[in-house]
C-alpha cells in the first residue's frame, strides 16, 4: 500500500526535493549568500517593526521567504508551484519559509479557507516550524503598524488624502502615453491631512468617499508610481479584527510592509507584480529612512505562473466549476485543487517531483499534463500494491470444472506477489473456482486480427492462475454476451511444476465470483477537450468533457476488502487507484481512477 512520507519537521526543513534544477533565484541567493548580504540581520523573534528586530539576536535564518496565500479559496496546482518554490528555497538554502495569510481583504476571507490552507501545505509535505518558531502568520496582526507607517508617511509630506470622486482619480491617472494630472487635494498640509486622515478611520465617511495616496509623481513613465492608494474606506467586517477598522490598506501598501516585518530576505511573486517593484521598493526604502524598518530591506522577486494544460487554475473559474454544479465540489477528483488531487490520488511526491522539475524562469509556462502523470507513475510504480480487477465484468463459466476437480464448489488457492519487485510486501491470496469475472473486451466470438485473447477455439491464461480454453458464449436475446465458456486445462497452475508446458499466447486478468468483493469505481478522464479551455477569452463550458466521469461497478480481487482510504493500487492492465477518502468505507468500497498505466494519448 501506498503511504505518503510524512511531513520532515526538522528546523526550516521540509519535504526533500526530487531533483535540484538550477534557476535563477537560486543564482540571485547564492550569490546573496557568499556576498554575506543578508548576514548582519537580527531577528526578534516574530515579525515587528525595526526597533523588534534590533533587539533580537542574529537571525537563526540564513534566507527567509514566504508563501502568502489570500484566504479566499482553495490552493490548486499553480499555488503548489509557489509553495514548493519558497519552502524548497528555504529548505535548500538554510532558511525558513513563512505561511501568511495574506487577509487584508475584509470582504472575501474566511476561516474555512485558512484551514484548508494549512491543511493542504502539510499535505504537500511543507512545514512552517523552526527554531522553535511556528512562522504562521496573519497579515491583519500588522494592521497597527500599516497605520503608523501611513502617518509617518503623512508628516513626511509623503501621503495625502484625496476626496477626488473615483472617475476623477482615474481619469487624472492618465495613461501609458499622457502624464498623470495632480489632484487639488495633494498639497494639503501634513496636519490637516492627518485630520483627514483620522477622520476617514472615525466611521463617518462613506465608502469611497476619500483614500489615501503616496505623494510620488503623477507623471511617472511607472503608472504605478502615480500617487498610489495605500488606504481605502470599508465599512466591512473582517474575520480578524471585527469592527476595529473601517479602513483597509491597499494589498500593494500592505505586502512589502508585511515583508519587511517578518523580515523576509526573497520575496517571490509572479510576473504581473513586475511593475509594483519600484513602488515596493519606494515604500521600503522611505519607512527605512524614518526608522521604521532596518536595513538591509526585504527584495522582490517575479518569476513565472505555471499553468497547466486542460486544467484552469483561476479560482474564480474553480468557482464557477463549483457554484454551477459542473463539479461536485471544491475537492472533486477532477479538480486542480489540492484537495480534489489529493482525492483523485496524486502523491504529494509527484507534485513536488512536477513543481521542482518546472524550475523557475521569467516567462509564464504552460506544462503538458502528462508532465504530471509522468511524475506520478514513476512514484506510484515502486510503491502501490498490485491487485486485480474487473472494470467492466462479464462471467467466465469452467464448464469441466467439476470433472477436473471432482465438485463444483473446489476451489485453487492462488497467489501473486503484492509487488513485483518488493517481495518485503508479501503475497496475496485469493482463490480460483468454477466461475470467474474476466473483462467483457477479452472475449470476442470473431477475433479481430492480432487479438490473442479469448474466442472459441484459442487458450489464454488466468494470470497467476490456470490455462483455459474458450469454447463458445451465451447470449441474450439482444445479441449481448452474457456468460463466457471455456474449459480449464488439468496440471497448468501457475508456480507449480509443468505448468508452462501449454503454451499461450494471451494472458487475462480475472476475479473469483466467489471471493470477489464489489465496489464502485469512478473513471476520471480529463475535465476539458481543450489544452488551453480559457485561452483567447473562450468560455471553458464550451469545452467541458461530457465523460470526465464514469461510474462503473466492479469486482475486486479479496485482499481489497482490507484497503483503508487513501490506499493505493495498481490494478494490472487497467492503472493506479485509490480508495476514496470520503466515501469508500469497508463493506462499501470506492475508487478513484488516479491515472491509466501509460499515457495513451501520445500527447
Ligand atoms: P488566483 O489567480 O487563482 O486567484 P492568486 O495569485 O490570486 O491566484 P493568492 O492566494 O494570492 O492567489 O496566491 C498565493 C501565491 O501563489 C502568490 O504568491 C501567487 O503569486 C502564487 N501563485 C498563484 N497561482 C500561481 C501559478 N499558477 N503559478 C505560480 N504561482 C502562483
Ligand atoms: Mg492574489
Amino acid at each position: 500500500m501506498a503511504h505518503d512520507t510524512p511531513p520532515n519537521n526538522a528546523p526550516g526543513n521540509a519535504a526533500k526535493p526530487a531533483a535540484v534544477v538550477a534557476n535563477f533565484l537560486r543564482g540571485i541567493i547564492e550569490r546573496d549568500l557568499e556576498a554575506g548580504t543578508w548576514a548582519q540581520r537580527r531577528f526578534g523573534g516574530s515579525p515587528g517593526d525595526g526597533a523588534h528586530h534590533a533587539a533580537g539576536t542574529p537571525d537563526p535564518a540564513r534566507i527567509r521567504t514566504r508563501f502568502p496565500p489570500e484566504p479566499n479559496g482553495y490552493l490548486h496546482v499553480g499555488h503548489a508551484k509557489s509553495i514548493c518554490l519558497n519552502f524548497g528555497l528555504a529548505r535548500d538554502y538554510g532558511g525558513v519559509c513563512h505561511l501568511r495569510f495574506d487577509d487584508t481583504n475584509p470582504e472575501k476571507e474566511e476561516q474555512e479557507y485558512v484551514d484548508a490552507i494549512v491543511e493542504a501545505v502539510h499535505w504537500l509535505g511543507f512545514d512552517w516550524e523552526a527554531n522553535g518558531t511556528s512562522h504562521l502568520y496573519y497579515a491583519s496582526n500588522y494592521f497597527d503598524f500599516m497605520l503608523r507607517a501611513a502617518e509617518a508617511l503623512i508628516d513626511a509630506g509623503l501621503a495625502y488624502v484625496d476626496e477626488q470622486s473615483a472617475e476623477a482619480m482615474r481619469a487624472n491617472r492618465g495613461d501609458f502615453t499622457t502624464p498623470g494630472t495632480n489632484s487639488p487635494f495633494r498639497d494639503r498640509s501634513p496636519a490637516d491631512n492627518r485630520a483627514r486622515f483620522a477622520e476617514m478611520q472615525s466611521g463617518t465617511m462613506p465608502d469611497g468617499a476619500a483614500v489615501l495616496r503616496a505623494k510620488i509623481d503623477m507623471a511617472s513613465p511607472n503608472i504605478n508610481l502615480r500617487d498610489p492608494a495605500l488606504y481605502r474606506i470599508k465599512h466591512a467586517t473582517h474575520h480578524n479584527t471585527g469592527d476595529r477598522f473601517c479602513v483597509y490598506p491597499m494589498y500593494a501598501y500592505a505586502h512589502p510592509i508585511e515583508d519587511a516585518l517578518e523580515n523576509i530576505t526573497h520575496s517571490i511573486c509572479t510576473l504581473e507584480f513586475e511593475d509594483q517593484r519600484p513602488w515596493y521598493d519606494w515604500l521600503l526604502e522611505r519607512l527605512a529612512d524614518m526608522g521604521l524598518l532596518n536595513r538591509p530591506l526585504p527584495r522582490q522577486y517575479e518569476f513565472g505562473r505555471l499553468n497547466l494544460s486542460y486544467v484552469v487554475t483561476s479560482k474564480r473559474k474553480l468557482r464557477e466549476l463549483v457554484d454551477e454544479g459542473i463539479v461536485e465540489g471544491w475537492d472533486d477528483p477532477r479538480m486542480p485543487t489540492l484537495f480534489g488531487m489529493r482525492r483523485r490520488g496524486y502523491t504529494p511526491a509527484s507534485i513536488r517531483a512536477m513543481a521542482d522539475g518546472s524550475g523557475a524562469s521569467k516567462t509564464n509556462i504552460w506544462l503538458d499534463y502528462s508532465v504530471l502523470e509522468g511524475c506520478l507513475r514513476n512514484d506510484l510504480e515502486g510503491q502501490a500494491a498490485r491487485a486485480m480487477a474487473v472494470l467492466d465484468p462479464v462471467p467466465l463459466a469452467l464448464t469441466n470444472w467439476a470433472e477436473v476437480f471432482g465438485s463444483s464448489t473446489h476451489v485453487e488457492p492462488c497467489q501473486a506477489p503484492a509487488h513485483p519487485q518488493r517481495p518485503e510486501l508479501g503475497q496475496r491470496q485469493f482463490g480460483l473456482g468454477e466461475t470467474v469475472w474476466i473483462e467483457r473486451d477479452d472475449f470476442a466470438e470473431v477475433p479481430a486480427k492480432g487479438f490473442f485473447r479469448l474466442f472459441p477455439g484459442n487458450k489464454v491464461r488466468l494470470k497467476y492462475g490456470m490455462v483455459i480454453e474458450c469454447t463458445g458464449c451465451e447470449k441474450d436475446a439482444a445479441g449481448q454476451v452474457t456468460k463466457v465458456l471455456a474449459r480449464v486445462v488439468p496440471d497448468t497452475k501457475s508456480g507449480t511444476p509443468g505448468a508452462d508446458a501449454v503454451k499461450v499466447k494471451g494472458t487475462i486478468t480475472w476475479v473469483g465470483a466467489h471471493d470477489a468483493v464489489p465496489a464502485t469505481v469512478n473513471l476520471y478522464d480529463r475535465l476539458f477537450t481543450e489544452a488551453q479551455p480559457d485561452a483567447g477569452g473562450r468560455d471553458f463550458r464550451e469545452v467541458l468533457n461530457p465523460d470526465s466521469k464514469r461510474v462503473v461497478q466492479a469486482w475486486l480481487e479479496p485482499a481489497l476488502a482490507g484497503a483503508q482510504r487513501e490506499d493505493r493500487f495498481q490494478f494490472e492492465r487497467h492503472g493506479y487507484f485509490v480508495a476514496d477518502r470520503v466515501q469508500h468505507a469497508s463493506g462499501a468500497p470506492v475508487f478513484n481512477r488516479i491515472t491509466t498505466l501509460k499515457d495513451s494519448r501520445g500527447t
